[in-house]
């Protein structure tokens, strides 16, 4: 008897002082990217913003403008795979946009996937895109995991923006094709048609804009719209949908003119009515309290060589093919000439690729060639660190943050055999007047807003990483964080 009594009492404790997790769900989570978003554009333009773009998502959320990705090298693949993965690359295997494939002795595009069809467009290159590199899960791929319930639908002008967000499970990834049209891939399509509302809204593109500049901003805006109303995302009774895309224009944009530019401020503005019209044609179907929005960026970006010139600060521009190609000299007076293509195969963002066929037919050291080319990199001024595969192995690594950034990037294979960090503000010397590709804030700093369904209001001036927003997401969905994610949850932003 006494038993049942002290079974009752507990039972009774227990649902008095119960913490029920994620009873309640948003309808639709809408996650917006916006490419090269460097953390001190929001504050640079804030006073010229509407009510209902940034500002709409800012006065209803949690702002951390310091949000941080801890890497090597800031870029698009890598930084659109870490949002909802929350992994670094060293486990979800981006760590490039590209990279050198052993194999094909070729260029490897990070979504590309030989096994896949355009669907919608036509294409000059065999093949398509799909997630196959991405390794693990998405919050999406969780979401589905837990009880396949929830649609996922991702748009992007670039196919890796759209796919890295999406990952493996994703309904539906879409992307503007060679033809100025939206396309997905066989991936999502297995049937080889696009969705009958994509489709109907390329027709309603005719004549519409190039795809550039503020032009591309309308039209990712109104695919979005179509997505939302073509798919009835966030109106199910049953699960959460994930709408997510990535404004791949302020990136092409940042390239060409420098972040110091006067189109930067209009990229912008146009980037805060977009988002405006967006929130009014989802809060047309959704009531906005039922909506989960977090905006974020990829990368950032360094200001021009030639605006810093005047200033005192050191910088300036490398051309990292005069270095493949002085490398290539010096290793061919050395060991002769390369059986294939040449002892230096390709560079990609200052990673430099040994081609390792022709060190193999040569009976050659590997590491040996890796540590002649450093010893000529170390001597060009514009490196503060060059870091071997080699290195990496033996646990010999530059000091401080790049010790533990070159950790939570390399990825052995698609990470170069030498890679060299440029110092602070130096950037390659290709057709890019501004460029992305180091680990210093201006790069790896982007804005992070979590804003509606089960968030507080406020300023957080306490250190945020990118890694952090997927879980935090999956907690409000009440689901396992992705499988690689090694983020926190930010529960102060929690309601
Ligand atoms: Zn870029």
């Amino acid at each position: 008897m006494k038993k049942i009594v002290l079974f009752v009492f507990c039972g009774v404790t227990f649902s008095l002082h119960a913490a029920p997790w994620a009873t309640t769900r948003p309808k639709l989570v809408v996650v917006i990217v916006i490419d090269q978003f460097r953390a001190d554009y929001i504050s640079r333009f804030q006073k010229q913003f509407s009510k209902d773009g940034f500002m709409g998502l800012i006065n209803s959320g949690a702002y951390f403008p310091y949000g941080e990705y801890d890497v090597l090298q800031s870029m698009t693949g890598p930084g659109h795979a870490t949002i909802l993965t929350g992994a670094y690359p060293y486990q979800m295997g981006i760590p490039l946009n590209e990279w050198y494939d052993q194999k094909t002795q070729d260029t490897a595009y990070c979504v590309s996937d030989p096994d896949t069809k355009l669907v919608g467009g036509t294409s000059k290159h065999p093949g398509s895109s799909s997630p196959k590199n991405l390794l693990g899960t998405t919050v999406g791929d969780e979401m589905k995991n837990a009880d396949g319930i929830g649609k996922v639908v991702t748009l992007s002008l670039k196919d890796r923006a759209a796919i890295l967000l999406g990952g493996h499970r994703a309904d539906l990834a879409f992307w503007i094709g060679g033809d100025k049209r939206w396309v997905t891939s066989s991936y999502y399509r297995k049937d080889g048609k696009l969705p009958t509302w994509l489709a109907q809204h390329n027709q309603s593109m005719v004549g519409a804009c190039d795809g550039e500049k503020p032009c591309g901003i309308e039209i990712t805006a109104a695919a979005f719209n179509a997505a939302l109303e073509g798919e009835h995302l966030g109106q199910s009774a049953k699960g959460t949908d994930i709408l997510a895309v990535s404004f791949s224009s302020h990136d092409i944009a940042g390239h060409h003119f420098g972040p110091n530019a006067e189109e930067m401020r209009v990229m912008t503005l146009a980037e805060d009515r977009a988002i405006a019209q967006m929130r009014a044609r989802i809060r047309a179907k959704v009531s906005l309290k039922d909506v989960l929005f977090i905006l974020t960026g990829d990368h950032g970006v360094a200001p021009k060589p030639e605006y810093l010139a005047p200033t005192g600060i050191a910088s300036g521009r490398v051309s990292e093919e005069n270095l493949v190609k002085e490398m290539n000299e010096l290793l061919t007076k050395k060991y002769g000439p390369a059986k294939k293509q040449s002892w230096v195969a390709d560079v990609l963002d200052f990673n430099f690729f040994i081609n390792e066929q022709n060190v193999r037919d040569a009976k050659l050291d590997l590491r040996q060639i890796e540590n002649e080319m450093k010893d000529y990199l170390r001597k060009n001024p514009a490196f503060a660190h060059v870091v071997t595969r080699g290195d990496y192995e033996a646990h010999q690594l530059p000091p401080g943050v790049f010790e533990r950034r070159v950790q939570r990037t390399f990825y052995p294979g698609r990470s170069g055999h030498v890679i060299a960090l440029l110092k602070p503000f130096y950037i390659n010397d290709a057709k890019n007047e501004a460029n992305h590709m180091t680990a210093y804030t201006y790069d790896r700093m982007v804005p992070i807003v979590f804003s509606g369904f089960g968030i507080k209001n406020g300023l957080f001036a306490e250190k945020a990483e990118v890694v952090d927003i997927a879980p935090t997401l999956a907690f409000l969905l009440g689901v396992l964080p992705p499988a690689l994610s090694e983020g926190r949850v930010l529960s102060s932003a929690l309601k």
